[in-house]
């Protein structure tokens, strides 16, 4: 490893909304730690999304001690297994909480399989009509699943009011077209910053600014240069800065539309 220092995170002039964070997930820094260094690095909202039946009230508790943060409930599909109807009552019940702004993380994942493929569709499609009925956007993530997003997706959208974003893209063009054209924002985070991830750089060049957000996923995906430490939303400077070189456009232009885009799908 170089011993060479790495390069500061930039500070720029426009606000900063992190769409996509655990923040009950961070060991290095405590939640305080953590939103007072992003502070100073200008991200000024923060979502931490809930993704397991242990972690719905944690997510609340949160957002309820920082003005500035919001949260989300829903089952990751890992956790779709651990579907009970008191799960679905207390998502029911929480998600009208003002500061729940939106149902997640749902979706599907058949690359880890954690839960069995016909459960994950099944409560996928359960949160997707919650969201439907509470006039929530969802937070959906989609791995190595394709096709099966893609068909509920195309089935379900259309009765929703709000739609969402597909948060850590890194499905193939032909899923990012169906979501944009359905409605739905992409997430960007870290992985962008990745060597090896061409093939997500080429899905932001297709996705216009307006339906792009900006998250990091941490405590996960770390960006370059702070890969191997752990991520957290004071990173969020370079995930911009490598959109707008992707895109070829300012910085300014970046952070600018993507809070807008994340304020008008979130907080409106
Ligand atoms: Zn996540």
């Amino acid at each position: 490893m170089s011993k060479k220092k790495k390069r500061e995170i930039p500070i720029f002039d426009h606000p900063i909304f992190e769409t996509h964070c655990h923040l009950d997930y961070l060991k290095e820094r405590s939640t305080e730690e953590t939103l007072a260094l992003s502070c100073e690095k200008g991200i000024n909202k923060f979502i931490t999304i809930s993704v397991a039946p242990g972690n719905l009230d944690k997510v609340i508790e949160i957002s309820k001690a920082h003005e500035n943060v919001y949260c989300t409930q829903g089952l990751h599909p890992h956790e779709a297994k651990h579907w009970t109807s008191e799960v679905e009552q207390k998502i029911l019940n929480h998600s009208t909480f003002e500061k729940v702004v939106a149902i997640g993380e749902i979706g599907l994942d058949f690359h880890y399989n954690n839960s069995p493929k016909e459960k994950q569709i099944e409560v996928f499609k359960r949160q997707l009509e919650i969201a439907t009925e509470k006039e929530l956007p969802v937070v959906i993530h989609s791995r190595d699943a394709d096709p099966e997003t893609i068909e509920v997706l195309s089935e379900m959208a259309p009765q929703m009011k709000k739609k969402g974003v597909i948060h850590s893209f890194t499905s193939g063009p032909e899923l990012a077209q169906t979501a944009i054209d359905l409605g739905f924002h992409l997430g960007f985070n870290g992985i962008i910053t990745f060597k090896n991830a061409q093939a997500v750089r080429d899905i932001v060049t297709l996705t216009p600014l307006e339906r792009i957000l900006l998250e990091t996923d941490s405590p996960f995906l770390t960006p370059t240069p702070y890969r191997g430490m752990e991520n957290g939303p004071q990173y969020l400077p370079f995930i911009a800065e490598k959109i707008a070189e992707i895109k070829e456009v300012s910085v300014d232009e970046v952070l600018v539309q993507a809070y807008k885009n994340s304020t008008s799908l979130f907080l409106s």
